[in-house]
């Protein structure tokens, strides 16, 4: 039978309760259970795939194509497991279903509510989750904060759950920050003990406290909170601040709160597996050496619109022990820039990531342009790989005018144009080539040194591609397509063997990497980049 642990946040947004879930979910599999995550997103869009990335982040996809909250990224960094569908629920799915059964007549005669219809849509969503995973333990996490209007259905969700099931079967966990008064130099607890207040007019109790705090807490301050929230004085965790996201799940473990919840659940405390664990904060803690990348994107004022690619290439360098320290390279003020030696003066290599819309596309072809011809490790992704066949069409084989439709609808040379299929798409939302496609690897090229296979499965996130017409010209010129979709005819890998190392993907090859696992992109990237270090 499938226990459900959840985990809510309180006084602000951004405490890290994605990170919480994670963490919990990885002690619990360290124990021999086998866990799986989701996330529930209170707001109306059907999924984040519509939402700029400067004010949502980066968009993560999973093998099955669902265009999720990042959260689910760390969820699949931490547990090293493949999510799905089932693992990103917004009130604008639970919606969406909801009109279209009232529609259709599910509920005839029945006046449709948030509660019991939209709630009880939520509730199988959690239950489905069990269900389909045949987890032992499913962990949910819910996004925003408690007391905001958008999640309400939700908690109410939540509380029929605990209800239903009861304390045997499910745990929450509420993460909450402990404010530091500077000044009086002290730590203060009002704001836990009114979420709390706010959690149980809902009609929930939580099981454990996790406390963000800038520092310890004292057994003073723990004995408050149990009283003042009933919640043992045990189960009053801290989390205090770390450099490094992965040193968490030790802190948890250190203080038992995976043990808690299998107490409360009557399960086994197995031992727990996570030597691999603590051997990668060691490596992590010690890293001896250093580079600089350069990431050249126009998202880069919020670095979470790239997440999966700067941890992509953390992991990569925590196998070689180094620090990465990526340069965060506006490419739209690129175009107006002459100097480019200046901006790449330490960078020891470069990528551009994935992308969308025609501004400060011209800065990253500077900037590809700038790689290759200096000789620079380039990783290209997505919109990357599209700008570095259009920099290489343009200065390499001469057609000046080289450019995608999505900049320029009726250009002459669309040398990365949409498939066909996508022509008559209307909608946006959730209509992008999305999640796994295979690829098939040529025999003594870079992608093949990486990946040391010909079949590899990689995720989308793309509605336009390279077109085919171009790739003979191209290949006369030195350039190489070194992976390809065989069912569609579509190319996924391109690079070019003049050059030290210069690669590109149509895929993301961020969403698989793992912190003990690089993936064979990041890692020759970094590898190649170590060896050219700059400073
Ligand atoms: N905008 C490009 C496309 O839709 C690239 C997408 C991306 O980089 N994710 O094909």
């Amino acid at each position: 039978m499938t226990k459900y642990v959840f985990v809510t946040g309180g006084v602000v947004s951004g405490l890290g309760k994605g990170i919480t879930a994670s963490s919990l979910a990885l002690l619990l599999k360290a124990r021999n259970y086998k866990v799986f995550m989701q996330k529930f997103d209170p707001y109306i869009n059907v999924d984040p795939g519509t939402m700029n990335p400067i004010q949502h982040g980066e968009v993560f996809v999973t093998y099955d194509g669902c265009e999720t909250d990042l959260d689910l990224g760390h969820y699949e960094r931490f547990i090293d497991e493949e999510l799905n569908y089932t693992s990103n629920i917004t009130s604008g799915k639970i919606f969406k279903t909801v009109i279209e059964k009232e529609r259709k007549g599910e509920y005839l005669g029945a006046t449709v509510q948030m509660v019991p219809h939209v709630t009880n849509e939520i509730k199988n969503k959690v239950y489905e989750a069990g269900i389909s995973s045949k987890a032992d333990i499913v962990i949910t996490e819910i996004g925003g904060t408690i007391g905001d209007i958008e999640s309400s259905s939700f908690i109410e969700a939540l509380r029929q759950i605990q209800y239903e099931q009861g304390e045997k079967n499910t745990f929450f966990v509420h993460t909450t920050l402990i404010p530091y008064i500077y000044g009086s130099g002290e730590l203060k607890t009002k704001p836990t003990q009114n979420s709390v207040k706010d959690l149980r007019n809902m009609g929930i109790r939580p099981n454990a406290l996790v406390c963000r705090t800038p520092i310890p807490t004292s057994e003073n301050l723990k004995n408050k909170l149990s009283l003042y929230c009933s919640v043992p004085k045990e189960n009053v965790i801290d989390a205090v601040d770390v450099k490094n996201i992965y040193q968490i799940p030790i802190n948890f473990y250190n203080k038992k709160i995976d043990e808690i919840i299998l107490k409360q659940f009557e399960l086994p405390i197995n031992k727990a597996n996570i030597k691999y664990w603590e051997d990668l904060i060691k490596t992590v803690d010690d890293l001896k050496d250093e580079i600089e990348i350069a990431l050249v994107g126009k998202y880069v004022e919020l670095h979470d619109a790239y997440l999966s690619v700067a941890e992509s290439l953390k992991h990569a360098g925590y196998k070689y022990k180094t620090k990465i320290n990526i340069n965060w390279v506006d490419s739209e003020e690129l175009e107006s820039k002459d100097n480019l030696e200046k901006v790449f003066k330490n960078a020891s290599g470069i990528i551009v990531p994935g992308g969308f819309g025609s501004r400060g596309i011209e800065g990253k072809i500077k900037a590809i342009n700038f790689a290759r011809i200096n000789n620079i490790p380039f990783l290209g992704i997505c919109l990357g790989m599209q700008l570095s066949v259009i920099e290489f069409a343009r200065n390499v084989c001469g057609i000046k005018e080289a450019t995608s439709t999505e900049f320029d609808a009726v250009t002459n040379e669309p040398i990365i144009d949409l498939m066909a299929d996508q022509k008559s798409i209307v909608n946006m939302g959730g209509t992008l080539r999305l999640g796994n496609y295979p690829c098939k690897i040529k025999k003594d090229t870079l992608a093949y040194k990486d990946y040391k296979q010909e079949n590899i499965l990689e995720r989308h996130r793309h509605r336009y591609e390279f077109n085919n017409k171009y790739k003979e010209i191209l290949e006369q010129n030195g350039m190489v397509f070194s992976g390809i979709n065989e069912d569609a005819n579509l190319v996924e890998i391109i690079e070019i063997p003049s050059h030290p190392h210069f690669i590109a993907s149509q895929f993301h090859p961020e969403f698989k990497s793992r912190p003990t696992k690089p993936h064979p992109l990041f890692d020759s990237f970094i590898k190649a980049s170590i060896d050219n270090k700059k400073i």
